[in-house]
């Protein structure tokens, strides 16, 4: 259902060198196409003198209520659509990239040079998911769909990345040639081709607001916003104005716990190895991994936990983590510091002898057969690198791991268990009391993280029935998101209030939480849209 709430049309005043003057009568709207009421499938669409541009292009994920969605056609033709911008390379954000592309979809899209990067591992991999559950689906008959097709191939994926138009940070440039502008719309060119600025969000590598300039007017998405004071990514950059602002909600009803230093991380990796027990870390690959990582590292530096060999089983988070290797002057000059003064500090560089000391650590692994790949990828990533690190490769290795019993830490995804490599490490974990599941990030209603964390006394994977016996354990202070206090001390950067607030990207709680505290505490005018709701957005026109 599509609510028009103000059919009138806005004046928008345009910029034309000399300051701003009435320009055209212009319609300016966004409809949330995503993300409204619910966590995932973040898009929105900012349509404007007759133009429109698709902000973040997520895949709803979850209950299957909301998957269902990925499925439903987009209630615009995506070739009508002149630039998509994104945040961040989560799925939520950029994962139904490959579908708009498949539905006719043939601009560029904008994002950061990282982002650039991670799409090229999270899209590909998403679409091989997608190719699998169909396969499956086929395999076994339940689907009522003859056959089953993937909501997208590698080839819809390939086709999404020939799109991406990398930007650095705080570097406005045109969302599209003004020669491109459309006489019909009276508009004046030079001051109405929006453009578009990328600002840190420090949520992941990559990670950004976006800054959308329409004449004098500013918009801010919001995307997702990171922490202050956090290991490995940087603290979100203060925004002092915006006319219009998205913000996300994902912990507007909560606070994380206080920063401990690492000691409840520490307690629980010392507890699960005096039992001798398995640490399985359901991970989501990108973002989350980094940081457990670097926790471990810094505990193991520092002697506050016993240094057990460290699993990396996710081929596409060993691929990220080589990224954010690769990206130490974007992220938090803690890590830079971190890594400089470490023995393996030279490897980052390139350096021979760098080299030489990773390679010749002692084999790591406790099973000899694990060992193989550990040398090779830590040469590139060694500011995260435990002492017994290893990136598990190949299935075969995988599979391996599963049936050893030695006490180790393994971190896997999916980060809720929805899938991935981490649903054998359960099964073959989750039964025995020595050991320990770790959540480290948000669990969406629904997912097996959620049911776990909410006490679930058993627990179904790959087809079967598992009763849980192992501790199941939650660290929320690794969360890359803001918390409603950091929210909060992030708006408290804004000099004037936003003409509007829109709150997207939670759960019906925490955005009620979130409206009401920025209501109460700061008086700005605040709104929570509805799924497929369309706003013509309020006082544009009155500078
Ligand atoms: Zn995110």
């Amino acid at each position: 259902m599509e609510r028009d709430l103000i059919a009138d049309t806005i004046i928008l005043y345009a910029r034309t060198g000399k300051g701003s003057r009435l320009s055209s009568n212009v319609t300016f709207s966004l409809t949330f196409l995503g993300a409204a009421g619910t966590v995932t499938g973040s898009k929105h669409l900012l349509e404007a003198a007759g133009r429109r541009v698709l902000v973040d292009c997520g895949l709803f994920q979850g209950v299957k209520e909301l998957r269902l969605r990925n499925w439903e056609p987009l209630p615009i033709d995506p070739a009508s659509i002149d630039a998509v911008v994104l945040t961040h390379a989560h799925l939520d954000h950029c994962g139904y990239l490959p579908r708009l592309v498949a539905g006719g979809y043939r601009g560029r899209v904008f994002c950061t040079p990282a982002t650039k990067e991670l799409c090229g591992i999270v899209l590909p991999d998403s679409a091989h998911i997608q190719e699998e559950d169909a396969r499956e689906a086929n395999r076994h008959g339940f689907t009522k769909h003859q056959p089953a097709l993937p909501l997208y191939t590698s080839v819809d994926a390939a086709r999404a990345l020939d799109r991406l138009q990398p930007v650095g940070y705080e570097r406005p440039v045109p969302l599209w040639s003004d020669g491109g502008q459309t006489a019909a719309q009276g508009v004046s060119a030079p001051g109405l081709t929006p453009t578009v600025e990328f600002v840190n969000a420090g949520h992941l590598l990559g990670s950004a607001y976006a800054r959308i300039r329409i004449g004098d007017r500013t918009l801010l998405f919001g995307g997702d916003l990171g922490r202050y004071g956090r290991p490995v990514l940087p603290d979100p950059s203060p925004v002092t104005e915006a006319d219009v602002l998205l913000l996300e909600s994902t912990y507007g009803d909560r606070l994380h716990q206080p920063d401990d230093n690492g000691e409840r991380l520490a307690t629980i990796v010392r507890q699960t190895a005096a039992r001798g027990g398995k640490l399985v870390v359901p991970a989501f690959a990108i973002g989350r991994v980094e940081e457990v990582l670097y926790w471990l590292k810094r505990l193991e530096d520092d002697k506050r936990i016993p240094s057990l060999p460290v699993f990396v089983d996710s081929p596409m988070a060993v691929a990220a983590l080589q990224f954010y290797a690769a990206r130490l002057n974007e992220l938090d000059a803690d890590l830079t510091m971190t890594a400089s003064r470490s023995d393996r500090g030279p490897a980052l560089s390139g350096s021979p002898s760098g080299r030489d000391q990773v390679a010749t650590r002692p084999a790591a692994s406790p099973d000899q057969i694990l060992s193989g790949s550990r040398s090779d990828g830590l040469r590139r990533v060694a500011a995260f690198a435990t002492a017994r690190l290893t990136m598990v490769a190949s299935m075969q290795q995988s599979a391996d791991l599963v049936a050893s019993r030695q006490p180790s830490i393994v971190i896997s995804s999916s980060g809720m268990a929805t899938g991935g490599r981490v649903l054998r490490h359960l099964a073959a974990t989750i039964t025995n009391p020595k050991n320990t599941v770790l959540f480290v990030g948000y669990q969406a209603a629904g997912t097996r993280g959620r049911l776990l964390t909410d006490g679930a006394k058993e627990i179904k994977l790959l087809g079967r029935i598992y009763p849980v016996a192992a501790r199941v354990e939650r660290v929320d202070s690794m969360s890359a998101h803001a918390d409603s206090g950091e929210i909060m001390r992030w708006l408290s950067a804004f000099t004037r209030p936003p003409r509007m607030t829109y709150l997207v990207h939670g759960d019906p709680v925490a955005l009620d939480a979130l409206a009401a505290r920025i209501a109460r505490e700061l008086r700005w005018s605040v709104r929570i849209p509805a799924h497929l709701e369309r706003v013509v957005i309020p006082d544009m026109a009155n500078g």
